[in-house]
């Protein structure tokens, strides 16, 4: 899943300035997994804007809807008949949300309510971490089923570097060493000359460095499915 954080309150009551009427937009998708954009998250971030607002002696009035999804037009559209009620609108679903929503309503202004940080998981309640780059050519089956990719501060994809110690990553003591539970786990199984060798270069192309990305599904597009 996508994971996010809601901005602070300051810097959200930054962006929607002066507004006197806005929509407070969540999404049932990934935010509400990890509790940041869901129905009581949407609700929470109305209630605490309208008392800041009131603090400061301009009162705001705010809506809260919440869709399947904003990722989606299909779900995006079902706001066209209310969204010109609005000054503004915040989002708070991940970074594509807003950016659905500034493309079918050019005129209007979405602002991002959460920052979207990664790929990722509960490792706890309460806890995510993340998992995965979406870099495109997944090959987790060479490193014991583990990304270095996302998980090594440094992506090495030849590692540990000099630094890792004690199963701890030297760039950051929270975070576990993954190539310390890469050679580990191959290790256990015996496994340790898959780990040997020089691999062929990665090609990034496939990842952010080659530009934005596009999925194309021939069998969607022409309805066989
Ligand atoms: S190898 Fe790439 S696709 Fe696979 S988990 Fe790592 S970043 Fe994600
Ligand atoms: S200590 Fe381990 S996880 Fe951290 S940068 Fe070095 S190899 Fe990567």
């Amino acid at each position: 899943m996508i994971v996010a954080d809601r901005k602070p309150i300051q810097e959200i009551l930054a962006m929607i300035k002066a507004d006197k009427k806005i929509l407070i937009l969540g999404c049932k998708g990934c935010v509400t997994v990890c509790n940041v954009g869901g129905v009581k998250e949407s609700e929470i971030l109305a209630s605490t804007l309208k008392i800041a607002r009131k603090q400061q002696g301009n009162d705001i009035d705010i809506d809260v809807r919440v869709l399947e999804r904003q990722c989606d037009n299909e779900y995006v559209a079902q706001i066209k008949d209310i969204v010109n009620d609005y000054e503004s609108v915040v989002s708070l679903a991940c970074g594509v949300g807003p950016q659905f929503l500034s493309e079918m309503y050019r005129e209007k202004k979405f602002y991002p309510g959460v920052n979207t940080t990664f790929f990722g998981g509960a490792v706890q309640h309460g806890i995510w971490e993340e998992r995965c780059a979406g870099c495109g050519t997944c090959s987790i089956h060479d490193f014991g089923g583990l990304c270095p990719i996302a998980r090594c501060a440094k992506s090495l994809l030849h590692g540990p570097c000099g630094g890792s110690s004690k199963g701890i990553c030297e760039v950051n003591p929270d975070t576990i060493c993954v190539w310390d539970a890469i050679v580990t786990k191959k290790m256990e199984a015996g496994e340790m000359g898959d780990l040997m060798g020089v691999k062929a270069f990665k090609d990034w192309r496939s990842a952010r460095d080659g530009g934005p990305r596009k999925s194309i599904r021939e069998e969607l597009i022409q309805g066989n499915i």
